[in-house]
């Protein structure tokens, strides 16, 4: 090779990163170590805009709700063995809430790994990642670098989105080829996420079956808010009068607020709906598997999906609609608009009387607790609520038991996608990542709504949050436990549940230059939270709250298996 044509050569790190540009994806969220350091360097120099973190799940976390946010793949970065490790939690949470993510890994020299000869951070990490994504790939040759990504990208948001691996050996990073052995040459996409139209079957079947209803209920899932679906949602409200439930991600699709909303009187229309319509949402745990006494018996399920062997997974599907929601609810729209089907009154007048009547409780007891001399949840969500109501644009996301399940009753969205939470896992320890997510991508500010324990999983991340100074506001409501802070089962041992409530977590904002806050009553709560939000800063408020307060496992204490407990 002559010099010329040595200045021209292309590494690896180089090809990767210029795929990724070419398809739009700028952000990346990573740790390094050996062996990318250099290759998240490159990344900055060539313009990409390199987040740090201080954990890779709370990096894959961020990148996976990018994904979610953009409905392009995010990029996560993790050094090799332990950091994939770390990340694979992430990438496999990704995976099943359906959210499109690229995490990319370095690994080691194949020869090493595949003669088992002991390698600094070494493992087979391709085929340990491949049961906890939709895809592997590997990348061994430098000249492959479009293609890889191609096919990365193509996999994470085509279908049912989900996450994808990326192994990037050592070797390949560094090595170096001319342009003209980069076959294809690195390319955009065409149509990443092609459209797929549902057959004129399954439309005229479904549209049959909601014609047939007495009592229709629709139930928004965080895939139609993925889908972007909010347009074509609202439209089919006020055109058939149709009821709706929103999952939590879901919420804001339609606004809370809106007439047609069942969420307060969510069991009545549970049970009593004799035609459920799924939108973008699984009949899992969290809507106990469409079964009895949740669900009317008879109740029959239309379901719209991408993915058709999500169809009677827990309940027979009367009318499976596959298809992305865009295409399929237009089509169910004018297929209904054509025999001006209307959602009956009675059936709305039903639901609207106990929608008034827990209104009507909450007030009471969001005026109850505003008064009460004990600190407890009601009196910490109230004025955050409030501040939701006058700055819809505010991103929230939120994580805990107690916290997440009250906050998600108590606090409405007015606009979608604004509200991120634990997810199909129901997991705990996403709250720091996809907020500094949200803000990095909407340029927004977020609330992160966390329990003591739930913050506990990232809470180093608030030196990311400082770091970048993002107008992230963490709250912490401290009841000193997971659950509650008062269950010792021993004298001598705090019990398995029991946290610090004396803990002082607004220092660690300190540590980092950020704002620091300590409340202990519901005035001091509304009053220094909208100071916090008002500054626009990377802010801390721990909210010590009476530790008796918090149910075992929140909404969901029926999951615990029940011990007779005794020494
Ligand atoms: P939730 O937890 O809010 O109930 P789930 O994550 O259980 O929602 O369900 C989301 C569903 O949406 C998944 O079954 C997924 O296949 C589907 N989905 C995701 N994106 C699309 C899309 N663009 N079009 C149609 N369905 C989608
Ligand atoms: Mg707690």
């Amino acid at each position: 090779v002559n010099i010329m044509a040595e200045n021209e050569m292309k590494s690896g790190a180089e090809l990767l990163i210029d795929a990724l540009q070419t398809n739009g994806l700028e952000n990346m969220y990573g740790l390094v170590g050996i062996p990318v350091t250099d290759f998240a360097r490159l990344a900055q120099l060539k313009g990409m805009k390199y987040f740090g973190f201080r954990r890779e799940d709370a990096a894959v976390d961020a990148a996976a709700i990018a994904g979610y946010l953009t409905q392009k793949p995010g990029v996560a970065l993790t050094v090799s063995a332990p950091g994939f490790l770390n990340g694979l939690t992430a990438l496999a949470q990704a995976t099943k809430n359906c959210f499109p993510l690229i995490m990319i890994s370095g690994s080691s020299e194949r020869h090493i790994i595949d003669l088992d000869q002991g390698d600094y951070e070494g493992l087979d990490q391709y085929n340990v990642a491949k049961p906890f994504c939709k895809k592997a790939y590997r990348v061994d040759r430098a000249e492959d670098m479009g293609l890889a990504v191609a096919r990365a990208i193509r996999t994470a948001v085509s279908g049912r989105p989900g996450g994808v691996y990326l192994d990037l050996p050592a070797d390949t990073i560094g090595q170096l080829v001319s342009p003209d052995a980069v076959q294809p040459a690195i390319y955009p996409l065409v149509d990443p996420d092609p459209a797929q139209l549902p057959s004129s079957n399954a439309i005229t079947r479904a549209v049959d079956v909601i014609k047939g209803a007495k009592k229709p209920l629709l139930i928004l899932g965080k895939g139609a808010a993925y889908a972007q679906a909010e347009k074509q949602l609202q439209a089919l409200v006020q055109q058939t009068d149709l009821p709706f439930l929103p999952m939590s991600m879901a919420k804001g699709l339609i606004p809370d607020g809106e007439a047609h909303s069942a969420a307060a009187a969510r069991s009545l229309a549970l049970k009593e709906a004799d035609v459920v319509i799924l939108v973008g949402a699984r009949l899992n745990w969290m809507l106990s598997h469409g079964a009895a006494p949740t669900f009317n018996a008879d109740a029959k399920f239309v379901q719209l999906d991408i993915c058709a062997d999500e169809f009677d997974s827990n309940q027979p599907i009367a009318a499976p609609v596959q298809g992305d929601l865009i295409s399929s609810l237009e089509l169910i729209l004018s297929g209904l608009q054509a025999t001006n089907f209307k959602t009956d009154a009675a059936w709305l007048t039903e639901l609207n009387i106990k929608k008034n009547a827990n209104i009507e409780k909450m007030a009471k007891r969001v005026a109850d607790a505003k008064v009460n001399d004990k600190l407890g949840y009601y009196g910490v969500l109230a004025p955050i609520n409030e501040y939701f109501a006058a700055h819809p644009e505010t991103y929230l996301v939120s994580e805990g038991a107690n916290t997440l399940d009250i906050g998600r009753n108590m606090i409405d969205m007015k606009l979608p996608r604004h509200r991120l939470d634990t997810g199909t896992w129901g997991v705990m320890g996403i709250g720091l990542g996809y907020a500094i997510a949200a803000a990095v991508e909407t340029g927004q500010p977020v609330v992160a709504l966390e329990g003591d324990s739930a913050f506990g999983f990232d809470g180093m991340e608030m030196e990311t949050i400082c770091r970048y100074q993002l107008p992230v506001t963490v709250v912490v409501v401290n009841n000193g436990g997971i659950y509650n802070g008062t269950d010792r089962q021993v004298a001598d041992q705090p019990g398995p549940t029991m946290l610090d409530a004396k803990a002082h977590y607004e220092k660690i904002a300190e540590a980092f230059g950020g704002d620091s806050y300590f409340v202990t009553t519901a005035d001091e709560m509304e009053r220094i939270f909208n100071q916090a939000m008002a500054s626009g800063r990377p802010n801390l408020i721990n909210v010590a709250i009476d530790p008796a307060m918090g149910k075992e496992s929140g909404h969901i204490g029926n999951l615990n298996p029940k011990l007779a407990l005794k020494k």
